[in-house]
């Protein structure tokens, strides 16, 4: 969901090279999920597949369950992705009601209120329902969701579709005004002063918490807010008082995440290495190691700059 296919195939592939079984997957460490799903963004359902894993493996054997009740107990299971597998693993009749799909059906029958409702929702779902009343729903079910993503896109190619005789918001001329949503909140945008502290060959990162955005994801420390050089240098001296050397400012990044813009502008500075000293909650890595940790795409831009830079 809201990750294009093209983009998840090759992370597919190298995950189920990975974690070939759901035992497989048990079996592993929280790391080597986060660094199989790096780059992905929406981490939290990396580690959600993660804990679904081990609770399969610990309540039911090893074996993904078949009924719907079973599945919602399985994290990271929510509506649609509980229909997806009933339908097309067991094909049983069961709706998975994607953004797609919710597009197909507003304009098929001409929904003409806000899809983001209670009342749109069960709206939706009742009228796939009808949609799955024959033979191989399983089928149904599959063709709403291609139809959605190959022909009733966003700019609908109505004279490529097969239900443009009954379609509502066709007859009406309101298929690109269908469906109705609420406003997109605005991005907003966000500084962030991101330290690039060097000693010799290594580094400094830091483990974000277990809980919230990106858990467990590594980065190399920020302070929030647009900070001039003067005050980057500040900061740091707070740490390692004189015993550091700015070397400068690294390229500007930018990180999309919920609905914010992060741009990273990045400070060099180098430490003398016997008075490196360690700072709470960070870690000195080596930079040749930093490939083994798992970063989110901002700041896995910026380890590239630093490889870079620093040749190692
Ligand atoms: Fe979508 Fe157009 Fe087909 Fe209607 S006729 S379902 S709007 S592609």
């Amino acid at each position: 969901q809201q990750t294009r296919a093209l983009v998840v195939v090759p992370y597919f592939n190298r995950w189920m090279d990975l974690f070939p079984t759901i035992e497989t997957l048990a079996q592993a460490s929280s790391s080597q999920v986060l660094k199989a799903w790096e780059g992905l963004g929406y981490y939290r359902r990396a580690l959600a597949l993660h804990e679904g894993a081990i609770l399969i493996t610990q309540k039911f054997g090893g074996k993904l369950p078949e009924t719907g009740k079973e599945l919602r107990s399985i994290p990271g299971i929510g509506p649609y992705t509980e229909g997806a597998i009933l339908s097309f693993g067991f094909h049983q009749k069961a709706a998975a009601i994607d953004g797609n799909v919710s597009r197909v059906i507003s304009r098929l029958w001409g929904w003409k209120n806000r899809l983001d409702t209670k009342v749109s929702t069960q709206a939706i779902r009742g009228f796939v329902d009808v949609l799955l009343q024959g033979e191989s729903p399983w089928v149904t079910m599959e063709a709403l969701i291609e139809l959605g993503a190959c022909v009733c896109t966003p700019m609908p190619k109505c004279h490529d579709c097969p239900l443009q005789q009954g379609c509502l918001a066709r007859k009406q001329g309101i298929e690109t005004v269908l469906p109705l949503r609420k406003e997109r909140k605005k991005t907003e945008i966000i500084h962030r002063c991101v330290l690039l502290i060097s000693a010799g060959k290594e580094i400094l990162i830091r483990e974000r918490p277990a809980k919230g955005l990106m858990a467990h994801l590594y980065e190399f420390p920020y302070i929030d807010g647009l900070y001039l050089k003067t005050q980057a240098i500040e900061h740091v001296a707070s740490w390692f008082g004189e015993r550091i050397q700015y070397r400068g400012r690294g390229r500007i990044e930018t990180q999309f995440f919920t609905s914010f813009k992060a741009i990273l502008t990045p400070y060099l500075f180098d430490l003398v290495l016997e008075d490196k000293v360690n700072v709470e909650g960070h870690l000195w890595i080596e930079v040749s190691k930093l490939q083994e940790f798992s970063f989110s795409s901002g700041h896995k831009r910026l380890h590239r700059q630093v490889q870079t830079d620093t040749g190692l």
